[in-house]
């Protein structure tokens, strides 16, 4: 199986080539990736006609390279898999609509991925991971946790209930005057500060469940900043670094009962957590979760940076194990029982992952 992925969802345009052969061997072909940040950075955010744009300048070229870098020709695919959501719906329609004609065009299967699959299961890309485990996913745009079960069926266990961290540590970034994006900028001025100089609160912390809340923390740092004005660059270090500490903590602390969670669900099997989404690039809140990992005798896994954030190949990845499982059910056909997609498949700005069973899969899942 040959799959050729397409991602242009937030601010990344991204076109990969993933192959599966006989023998279960798995290699990425191609990987390329545009990265927008430039575009957007004197606005200190993504702006989404801006993204949408970029995306229909850049795709085509990009998938061209895609193939050409994987060494194979558009009659070598077996699918074209796209994400259809959820995200901004600008990018999303160009990428969705741009695979769709190269399948239109060559004939193959189209395969509308939801981009958050994509995440939950790049893990199994690049490690040995069997099902079930915990994913958390932490980027600009989600902060939750995830009990993959099987191929098409997740379950979200928690989630925060305002600001995803990534998006926290952007706006933390911008108050403080740090340049966009924010995290790297946030994670550099902490490793100078001292976390202690501040006291943060750990929002939400007292509550059962694996909610989380972040914009409180945002709003503190902002409150102890404007008690200090003029805020001086060790005051804006010291702040980043109760501020990183602060989140470290609170993540440290859902991943120890989502580790419990997973224990009562599935008592023979030990608990393993993948962390996906740009945050996952941190290292002080990577440290906090290995502690806690080890503590809690669970394996934690975290792909490459590469493949954390938004890429192609996370898409081609989806769209393999989609069709793999078609494939198991029916040796013979590559499609058939609903697995891949109708060309009247519609992009989606909202799409939340554990309606997908019923949406992608069928309701028999
Ligand atoms: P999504 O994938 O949810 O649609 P996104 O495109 O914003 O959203 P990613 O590209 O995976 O997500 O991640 C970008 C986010 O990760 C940004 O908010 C950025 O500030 C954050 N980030 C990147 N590096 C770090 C870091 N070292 N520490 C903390 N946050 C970071
Ligand atoms: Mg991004
Ligand atoms: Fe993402």
């Amino acid at each position: 199986l040959t799959v050729l992925g397409i991602e242009t969802s937030c601010d990344e345009t991204a076109a990969a080539v993933v192959r599966l052969d006989g023998t279960g061997e798995h290699r990425i072909l191609s990987n390329t990736i545009y990265s927008q940040i430039h575009e957007h950075e004197t606005y200190g955010g993504v702006v989404p006609e801006i993204a949408a744009r970029s995306h229909i300048q850049v795709l085509d070229s990009l998938t061209q390279q895609a193939m050409t870098e994987a060494g194979i020709d558009w009659h070598d695919l077996s699918a074209i898999a796209a994400t259809a959501g959820p995200g901004l719906i600008g990018g999303v329609i160009v990428g969705l609509m741009t695979a769709k004609s190269i399948a239109m065009a060559t004939n193959k299967p189209l395969l509308a991925i939801n981009h958050l699959e994509g995440h939950a299961l790049t893990a199994r890309l690049t490690d040995d991971v069997p099902f079930p485990y915990l994913l958390l996913l932490v980027s600009g745009g989600h902060t939750q946790f995830l009990l993959v079960k099987a191929v098409g069926d997740y379950e979200r266990l928690g989630t925060t209930i305002d600001d995803a961290i990534g998006e926290a540590f952007d706006k933390t970034a911008k108050l403080l005057g740090l340049p966009y994006p924010g995290g790297p900028a946030v994670e550099r001025a902490a490793q100078k500060g001292n976390p202690s100089r501040f006291k943060l609160p750990r929002p939400l912390l007292d509550r059962p469940g694996l909610d989380m809340s972040f914009a409180g923390l945002k709003t503190a740092v902002r409150t102890a900043a404007l008690k200090e004005e003029p805020v001086d660059e060790d005051t804006v270090n010291d702040l980043c670094a109760a501020f990183q500490a602060a989140v470290a903590d609170v993540i440290g602390h859902r991943t120890e009962r989502a580790f419990d969670v997973f224990r009562q669900r599935y008592p023979q099997v030990q608990p393993t957590m993948v962390i996906a989404g740009g945050v996952a690039a941190n290292n002080a809140i990577r440290q906090r979760l290995q502690e806690t990992a080890d503590q809690s005798e669970a394996r934690l896994i975290a792909p490459p940076h590469k493949l954390c954030t938004d890429n192609a190949a996370m898409i081609a990845w989806a769209g393999i194990e989609r069709l793999r499982l078609s494939r198991d059910e029916d040796p013979t056909a590559l499609s058939g029982n609903g697995i891949d997609d109708d060309m009247d498949e519609s992009p989606r700005p909202r799409w939340p992952l554990d309606q997908l069973s019923q949406s992608v899969y069928g309701s028999g899942k």
